[in-house]
């Protein structure tokens, strides 16, 4: 079965594939280089082996969009100093498995450390309601998307006057890692398929700079395969007209000014500091620690443990794979020993990671 046969609407994406053909074909010897900024992209991809679709002159990279894989070890060698010391952890899942410098929260957790699961923040604080006597420490890692919920968290702490609950943050905002990446000129993208659940959040207009300064192709889709098809063909006609533009294909969910109720949120809760990304270095202005007047809910000031660089794996090449150098394939440890049962990184991780995605297709589909 043709590939586009499992599709739920084929003809769309028969369509949709023969105008991708022509378009590679008029790039003639072009070589393009697209980037999708968005776990949840690189999934859809992997899943529905939309690469094999491309032309073979155009080339589509996974980008920094995974928070969890662009977290620092230091980061998980903090949250583990913490359980260490009695406190109840808690977490989104897909941190639990990441490696530290020194093994993961899921080790501490096998070692008899209170490490907690949740899907919403707000629920750790019927948790440590019930569990006054002990502190408990939120990981807040996460993008736009995450920080909003976060912000509500600590200003809901604050008016329960939670006072044994306190944030770890690790949250980042996604711009100027674009930033970070159009201006190394190793790295030459030639477009983004932008972040489709941070846009809802900053909205589309967020991406100006990297067309109009920067003359990237920017397209904000969706995550159905389709939309991701369309994406790459509304990107593709930007580049082959020279014409470098924003340009929302997501308006059922993507607003040009995103969210303002939840920027106003965020603004209110966090202050912008520099902050490290696996792969991109200490990016300015990236991450977002508690404002000022929450300074009281920081874990790293409660416990004074400043959070400090940790130790990367180094035949791990997540930092190679989060800028787009390299498909997952090309580390020589995808696979064998590096598997999402062992994983010896993030990317290998986390249900967003590109090694985990190119492995999970890649072996479903053998
Ligand atoms: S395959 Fe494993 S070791 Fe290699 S980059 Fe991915 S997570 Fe790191």
């Amino acid at each position: 079965m043709r590939l586009i046969d499992g599709f739920r609407q084929p003809r769309a994406a028969a369509a949709l594939t023969a105008e991708l053909a022509e378009l590679g074909t008029a790039l003639g010897a072009r070589q393009v280089k697209l980037m999708e900024v968005c776990g949840s992209h690189t999934m859809a991809i992997a899943r529905h082996g939309l690469k094999d679709l491309l032309p073979p002159n155009v080339r589509l990279v996974s980008g920094p969009g995974c928070p969890v894989c662009v977290t620092d070890p230091g980061y998980v060698d903090a949250a583990l100093a913490i359980a260490e010391r009695g406190a109840a952890v808690a977490t989104f899942g897909d941190m639990l498995r990441v490696p530290g410098s020194r093994g993961s929260l899921a080790d501490a957790r096998a070692d008899g450390a209170d490490v907690r699961v949740f899907y919403s923040p707000v629920q750790v604080l019927d948790w440590a309601a019930a569990d006054r006597g002990r502190p408990w420490v939120v990981l807040a890692v996460g993008f736009e998307t995450t920080a909003a919920p976060l912000a509500a968290l600590a200003l809901e702490i604050r008016r329960r006057g939670c006072d044994n609950v306190t944030l770890l943050t690790a949250t980042k905002t996604v711009p100027p890692a674009l930033d970070a990446l159009v201006t190394d000129p190793a790295l030459s993208i030639d477009g983004f398929l932008c972040p489709a659940h941070v846009s809802a959040i900053i909205g589309a207009r967020a991406y100006l700079p990297y067309a109009e300064e920067h003359g990237r192709a920017c397209v904000v889709a969706g995550f159905e395969p389709l939309d991701v098809l369309d994406g790459v063909r509304a990107l593709l006609t930007q580049l082959l007209r020279g014409e470098p533009r924003v340009d929302n294909r997501y308006e059922r969910v993507v607003r040009w000014d995103g969210n303002p109720a939840a920027q106003r949120a965020i603004a209110r809760v966090f202050r912008t500091v520099d902050a490290p990304w696996r792969g991109l270095g200490v990016i300015p202005g990236s991450g977002l620690a508690l404002a000022d007047d929450l300074s009281d809910l920081d874990a790293s000031l409660r416990f004074e443990l400043p959070v400090t660089p940790g130790r990367v794996n180094p035949a791990c090449r997540c930092g190679d794979v989060l800028k787009g150098v390299i498909d997952p394939e090309g580390c020589r440890l995808f696979g064998a020993p590096c598997t999402p049962d062992r994983p010896f990184g993030p990317c290998m991780v986390s249900s967003e990671g590109s090694c985990a995605a190119a492995w999970r297709y890649r072996r479903s589909t053998q």
